[in-house]
């Protein structure tokens, strides 16, 4: 028999733990300023357009959460405190608690300033093999060298180790032994799987699809027919199915493609076939790094040289060619050459150039993991619906074997080591 690539195996062995600290930003604040303690704390919402960043749990109360627009939060709650937020700051402290993370194991996927994946397999065993002595002491520690709160959700999988955190908090600590893992998951909303947003939810609640259990419990075959292949991912994950693993190492902040002509060109169609190869290679490097994108850049380096570079004179050879830079950020993230492509071209009409550029560039940044996309099982076939057949035949017979009407730019200058997304 054929193991099914997704079949899941539950050993118990493995433990990840996610970590996600309290109100992170709200309690660095009260713990910066004593006289902000025991008060409804708002980061971030200062201006009229501003958006919270972070609301203490006093503010919470009150109904104030992180994301909503400033002017609400101060119908919700107008006696708060609003603070600026002050990202620098709390990447630093953010960097203390990740140093505490290292002391329990090397695999640590951080999410954000204040939420990380821990594959904590390997180390359990040094804490008398209890995950939960393991989590006690990680808590611990991260109250010692910050004074600040972190809420902790172990489990066999990635999926449910954040759920359980989720449910601990503040201050948490809830550990889901693997025979557990069902009865937790069960009487769950829907909504509680990643890649269910409010759409879809909708549309599974419509369909009679309210808990986990549902999902779980339904006929594979008889969900397929009623909501497409891609309900056996939601079956599985409702099942606790999750076998992703902690990726230990960075996701790249961002992947470009560029190259500089032989000649300086200004050809509209020279152009849109340089930045549609580019798109297409960007987009391929970011399908493998499991990514999609949300700010795109165009670059483009004029032909005609300005002097020299600052500081340098003729005999060093270093012309100064004046650098433009473009860019757009679009409301759904993507990995879909055309769409990027699209969006380069404009940005490219945009600058209306009247000389020649000796180099083109494509980049993308804002990159998010492509789980925490919306999982859009009733959105009609996408464009990008071509991406993962264009990867299979790439790989297969290397980048000359097929383009999407694109030519390759006539000279590709190749950055030195391998690039995020590359094998
Ligand atoms: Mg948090």
């Amino acid at each position: 028999m054929v193991r099914e690539k997704s079949e899941p195996r539950f050993t118990g062995e493995r433990w990840i733990l996610h970590a996600d600290m309290d109100a992170f930003y709200a309690s660095i604040e009260q713990r910066d300023h004593p006289e902000l303690r025991g008060k409804p704390v708002i980061v971030g919402a200062g201006s009229a357009r501003g958006v919270v960043a972070a609301a203490s749990y006093e503010a919470r109360v009150f109904g104030v959460h992180s994301a909503m627009p400033g002017f609400r939060a101060k119908q919700l709650c107008p006696h708060a405190v609003f603070v600026p937020s002050n990202i620098e700051h709390y990447a630093a402290v953010s960097s203390e608690v990740h140093a505490v993370f290292e002391r329990f194991t090397p695999e640590i996927e951080p999410i954000a300033l204040d939420e990380a994946f821990l594959d904590v397999s390997a180390s359990v065993g040094l804490y008398g093999g209890s995950p939960r002595e393991l989590a006690v002491a990680l808590k611990r520690q991260v109250l010692e060298a910050t004074s600040l709160c972190v809420s902790v959700g172990v489990a066999p999988s990635k999926l449910v180790a954040k759920i359980a955190c989720t449910l601990g908090k503040p201050n948490g600590l809830c550990v889901v032994q693997p025979s557990e893992v069902r009865a937790l998951l069960d009487p769950l909303p829907v909504r509680r799987l990643w890649g269910v947003g409010p759409v879809l939810e909708q549309e599974l609640v419509r369909r009679g699809f309210r808990t986990l259990a549902d999902l779980a419990n339904h006929d594979p075959d008889a969900l397929v027919q009623k909501l497409g292949p891609r309900a056996l991912e939601l079956r599985a994950l409702a099942r606790g199915i999750d076998t992703r693993a902690v990726i230990a190492d960075r996701a790249p902040k961002s992947i470009g493609e560029e190259n500089t002509f032989e000649t300086d060109v200004l050809e509209r169609d020279v152009v849109a076939n340089a930045l549609g190869a580019h798109a297409e290679n960007v987009a391929r490097r970011l399908r493998r790094a499991g990514s999609r994108a949300r700010t795109i850049s165009l670059k483009a380096k004029l032909g005609r040289a300005r002097g020299n570079k600052p500081g340098r004179t003729e005999r060093d050879g270093e012309p100064n060619y004046p650098l433009l830079t473009r860019s757009r950020t679009i409301p759904n993230p993507t990995d879909d050459g055309l769409v990027l492509r699209d969006v380069v071209l404009a940005l490219w009409d945009e600058l209306a150039l009247l000389e020649p550029v000796r180099l083109l560039g494509v980049s993308v940044s804002k990159l998010e993991p492509r789980e925490t996309s919306q999982l859009d099982l009733f959105a009609p076939p996408k464009k990008d619906a071509l991406g993962p057949t264009l990867d299979a035949i790439t790989e297969r017979f290397g980048k000359a074997a097929i383009r999407r009407g694109d030519r390759a730019p006539d000279k590709i200058t190749h950055g030195r080591g391998r690039k995020p997304g590359e094998h």
